[in-house]
């Protein structure tokens, strides 16, 4: 059976990742899974390019295709902030109580239609003989004047989805996954893998 490495210690990714792939023949592996514990830096510009690096790097390592994604937040009042310094806003160890407090008291007096915000997912996918594919998917929505709900993670409690009403904090973790930038872009990348499959 082919084997595909996703490049997350991220458990809920991993999960996401094999229900998307179950119906191809592959073993996906995590991280420690395929006994890598390298430290890739990120430092890109976009949110492809972090993605590319980390799935190339891994990919030279392991000679086995390798997945990797990189996403964050992007607000329009804030000049797409926190964009992808998304895990590093306030600093990596700050809680997303206080980095969401600190979102909406930024926008204070922004109008509901200026408040404006996407999620945008990255993911790319990085095979043996060299080449890179990645593909790139939004989740759009608006910023909460406070938190709701306790699904979803990081700055989903102030993430509100006009169509549905709530946040995606209040969302079903499958629904969530049909809709989010994450999802599509898994969904999406898929097509790039099928070959292999
Ligand atoms: P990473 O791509 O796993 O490094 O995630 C980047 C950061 O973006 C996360 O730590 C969160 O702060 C934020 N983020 C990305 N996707 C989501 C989401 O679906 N919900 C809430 N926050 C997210």
């Amino acid at each position: 059976m082919k084997k595909i490495i996703f490049a997350t210690g991220n458990q809920d990714k991993m999960r996401e990742i094999r229900e998307i792939l179950s119906d191809m023949d592959v073993e996906v592996l995590s991280m420690k899974e395929a006994g890598i514990t390298a430290e890739i830096v990120e430092d890109g510009t976009t949110f492809e390019e972090n993605a590319m690096i980390k799935a190339k790097a891994i990919c030279r390592l392991t000679n086995e295709i390798v997945l990797a994604d990189d996403s964050g937040l992007e607000v329009d009042a804030l000049n797409k902030e926190p964009g992808i310094y998304s895990a590093r806003y306030m600093g990596e160890d700050t809680s997303y109580r206080i980095k969401n407090a600190s979102l909406i008291e930024r926008l204070e007096g922004v109008p509901d239609e200026k408040r404006t915000a996407r999620f945008v997912c990255a993911v790319a996918a990085a095979f043996p003989d060299g080449s890179v594919q990645v593909v790139r998917e939004t989740m759009e929505g608006r910023i909460a004047y406070g938190e709701a709900g306790s699904n979803g993670f990081g700055y989903d409690p102030i993430f509100f989805l006009p169509e549905y009403g709530c946040t995606s904090a209040e969302l079903p973790r499958e629904e969530k996954n049909r809709i989010s930038h994450r999802g599509k872009a898994l969904r999406a990348i898929k097509a790039y893998l099928q070959p292999a499959g």
